[in-house]
């Protein structure tokens, strides 16, 4: 079986790309890529998102603001902000809220400031029937709170969180996301969760150009790299890494709501 890889989570709207973003993004289905789910972290991001999924036909677009790209309300009220999102999620290749949540690992935007804006967008994404993409920056406390009263359609991406994390989130509904750090030499707790979860919640990711898996650590990571993750999982999994990927892209279809014969077949 060759690789079917769906990477759920990217930014090549980011300048790390722009030298040769065409060249690149041209490139990747050749190598296994499938689909990929480009996240906009802020209104200019998530524009640029929905121009990715316009112009290549494996894209589609997650549409939000991270907790830290959001000024507090100083520039655009929140909900100014909620009706900008509202209007770009009208877009057919629009399949997600996110990248939303809560960073709690360093002093930026306010902690009830993030709060503010992850809830309103958790209630936009309730209104238009779209799952969210969620980041969760050693916030496990408070997001677990909010998650268990919201109850959303999603995926924690880059999970970080415990075994006993990952079977309560399971538990709502909710998806995990898996990328490169689960390769790096000090994934204990990434490997547990890995082999203790439900095959049905697992999602390959990159947060390209972050978080490249080893042995690219350190480089500009590309959905591509996928397949080094894939290998890893499937090595703690003991089982085969195109099957899993395979399993990877349907979850992916589902959460979604794509076709998976067009993605998966
Ligand atoms: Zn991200």
């Amino acid at each position: 079986m060759s690789d079917i890889i769906f990477d759920t989570h990217a930014h090549y709207d980011m300048e790390r790309f722009d030298a040769d973003r065409e060249e690149l993004l041209s490139s990747l289905p050749d190598r296994g890529v499938r689909a990929v789910i480009n996240c906009g972290t802020h209104i200019e991001s998530s524009r640029a998102s929905v121009r990715l999924a316009e112009k290549y036909d494996y894209f589609y677009a997650a549409c939000g603001i991270y907790p830290h790209d959001w000024d507090g309300g100083r520039r655009m009220s929140a909900s100014s902000a909620i009706d900008l999102l509202r209007n770009m999620a009208e877009h057919k290749k629009v399949v997600a809220i996110g990248e939303i949540g809560l960073d709690h690992r360093y002093e930026g935007t306010a902690r009830d400031a993030q709060r503010e804006i992850f809830i309103k967008q958790l209630e936009l994404a309730e209104e238009l029937g779209l799952p969210v993409i969620l980041h969760d920056g050693e916030a496990h406390g408070d997001m677990m709170d909010i998650l268990r009263e919201y109850k959303p359609r999603g995926v924690l991406h880059c999970f970080s969180g415990s075994v006993e994390m990952m079977r309560e989130v399971t538990r709502l509904g909710m998806y995990i996301g898996v990328g490169g750090a689960l390769t790096f030499k000090n994934a204990v707790k990434r490997t547990a969760v890995v082999k203790a979860m439900p095959e049905e919640y697992l999602l390959f990711e990159t947060d390209a150009p972050y978080m490249a898996p080893v042995p690219c650590r350190g480089q500009r990571c590309d959905s591509s790299m996928i397949a080094f993750t894939a290998q890893r999982a499937a090595e703690i999994r003991a089982t085969d890494k195109s099957r899993l990927l395979k399993a990877s892209a349907e979850n992916a279809c589902r959460l979604f709501g794509l076709d998976m014969s067009g993605i998966c077949g």
